[in-house]
């Protein structure tokens, strides 16, 4: 169902609501395409229906550009729809600020602190909703834009659509960025292609009735057979690791056979290759082996009639549904498989996530469909402990909750961190201890010859930051050492005075073998007690220690403190 049909279906409901809101707001508006604006929040919001999100979530879809592009406040979106759909509106504006313009190798905490920002997993799928129509129409758009906007999609949003299990879009982002991003191989690609991709469809196309006679002359009904042609972004991958020869790829166009059970899929595999011989090595179970993002299928490639190689996929519809949109992509062994080398806190940490996606998937694609506990799998807790800070470059830096620019700095550069003498925090001065947000941007001021003051050690949150600072105040405080290190301990010692109790008290400090730099008494007017003040030749805690409890054995000494000097 559209958009505009579900508006007619529940004519006072909130989707048309919205879209009445919509259609207000961006009335007078046009897209750089020439068509109404309107059309956009439109096609937003229908891929959201057909991801099959809930009510408000489509709601907002149709409201996502309506407080950044009009004006429009977000108090009234919360007056007139509700926190929820107010708050899903906020995080995509949120999200609509982060710019990426291609920064190194930072690009995994970007999709992260996209997902930390975002706080629910519907503010991600409304902006993956967002970009995917940008995305098909971005040749609206002046070059320089196209080429930025294609690369924060082939680097951030397909990656993250990819790890959220939804395969088939992150495959379409790519696929849509990649004349962008590479334009001579992609004209070179389709010529070269053109007639095969043509010709390939044509036999597949007349082989399909064959198939699904072939299969039901066997008891085995097919759910579905379906015929799908490579995307062109991961053919162009393939490609390159092919010698870019077209003739070594066999799956150009392949036929995908859905079935209803497990047994079924490997019945129809037997009755296939009983029909058409096998090519060898091309046989591959996912089922019993699947890949490591989770995908299950069968793979096999026939020769099938006239000598032409047949490539098959063969799933059962719930493999096929969690390929398009199923199971969490595993993003450890990603990261793993690039060789990044991750502590044992960071693996807990990204163990969670990923299961915390997995039970989101489960909860979203499975029997159980009680609404309300659908929303709270939504909740993107698991950065509840990390913030996402930015360089005014677009660095995207990873930091406990709680940390400060002091922090910030260190994970720059310790000389950052050394030199740092001040910070702003979105555009403005802020103190050195003010606890960062995900998604600030943080510029350092550094200052030559600054040194690292010790009051940062009282509000610093990593590691990083304290072991740096105590280094630098040791490299400080050595050299403050050497010009006066102490060289004696003064002993204060509070006594009820005796006759012969001096003498006592030098007897004890003198088997210690220390000798007595200065000795005074005290004793104030009137008061029951005597100070006396000894200076004796040492700097041994240890010592001194060990002549404190010695002194201490005398009965007539009440307290006794001591310091060097
Ligand atoms: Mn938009």
């Amino acid at each position: 169902m559209t958009i505009k049909e579900l508006v007619k279906q529940n004519p006072t409901g909130i989707i048309a609501k919205a879209y009445a809101l919509a259609e207000k707001a961006h009335a007078d508006q046009k897209r750089k395409t020439g068509e109404p604006y309107l059309n956009h929040p439109l096609a937003t919001a229908g891929t959201l229906n057909d991801w099959h999100l809930d009510e408000a979530t489509i709601a907002a879809g149709l409201l996502h550009d309506t407080v950044e592009d009009t004006s429009v406040p977000l108090e009234t979106v919360k007056k007139e729809f509700g926190e929820e759909i107010a708050f899903l509106v906020d995080g995509v504006t949120k999200l609509g600020r982060i710019k990426y313009r291609g920064a190194e190798n930072k690009v995994e905490n970007l999709r992260k602190m996209i997902l930390a920002i975002s706080e629910d997993l519907r503010v991600v799928l409304i902006k993956l909703a967002d970009r995917l129509h940008n995305m098909r129409t971005l040749q609206a758009l002046p070059p320089v834009k196209q080429k930025r906007v294609a690369m924060e999609t082939d680097e951030i949003y397909a990656p993250l659509a990819y790890r959220l299990g939804m395969h088939d879009l992150s495959g379409e982002l790519e696929d849509l960025a990649f004349p962008y991003l590479h334009p001579q191989e992609y004209r070179w690609l389709l010529a070269t292609t053109k007639e095969q991709y043509q010709s390939r469809l044509a036999y597949l196309e007349k082989m399909k009735p064959q198939v699904k006679k072939l299969l039901e002359e066997h008891d085995l009904k097919p759910h579905d057979i379906e015929i799908r042609a490579k995307r062109y972004a991961s053919l162009y991958k393939k490609l390159l690791r092919r010698d870019m020869d077209i003739g070594k790829i066999h799956d150009l166009v392949a036929m995908r056979v859905i079935m209803e059970t497990i047994p079924e899929c490997y019945a129809a595999l037997g009755v296939i290759h009983e029909a058409w011989p096998p090519v060898p090595r091309r046989i591959k179970d996912y089922i019993a082996m699947p890949k490591p993002n989770g995908y299950r299928s069968l793979h096999t490639t026939v020769i099938g009639p006239g000598d032409k190689t047949i490539e098959f996929q063969i799933r059962t519809k719930e493999m096929h549904d969690e390929n398009e949109f199923g199971v969490a992509a595993h993003w450890l062994y990603d990261q793993n498989r690039r060789g990044e080398r991750i502590s044992g806190k960071k693996m807990a940490e990204e163990i969670t996530w990923v299961q915390q996606l997995k039970n989101w998937q489960e909860r979203f694609f499975g029997k159980e469909k009680d609404p309300e506990e659908l929303i709270r799998a939504m909740k993107i807790d698991f950065f509840r402990d990390r913030i996402f800070a930015v360089t005014p470059r677009g660095d995207v830096i990873d930091l406990p909750r709680g940390a400060t620019p002091v922090d910030f700095a260190y994970h720059i550069h310790s000389i950052v961190g050394n030199s740092c003498a001040g910070a702003k925090v979105n555009g403005t001065l802020t103190p050195l201890d003010h606890p960062l947000r995900s998604g600030d941007v943080v510029e350092i001021i550094v200052q030559k010859g600054k040194k690292p003051s010790e009051d940062w050690l009282r509000f610093v949150k990593t590691d990083i930051a304290r072991d740096h600072i105590k280094l630098a105040l040791r490299e400080k405080n050595a050299f403050a050492q050497t010009a006066k290190a102490p060289t004696h301990t003064e002993l204060k010692i509070t006594v009820e005075t005796r006759v012969g109790l001096i003498k006592d008290i030098s007897t004890a400090i003198a088997r210690q073998h220390f000798t007595i730099m200065h000795f005074n008494t005290d004793h104030p007017k009137g008061g029951r007690f005597q100070f006396y003040h000894i200076e004796v030749s040492t700097t041994d805690k240890t010592k001194i220690e060990k002549l404190v409890v010695k002194l201490k054995k005398i009965k007539e000494v009440r307290e006794i403190s001591y310091k060097f000097a």
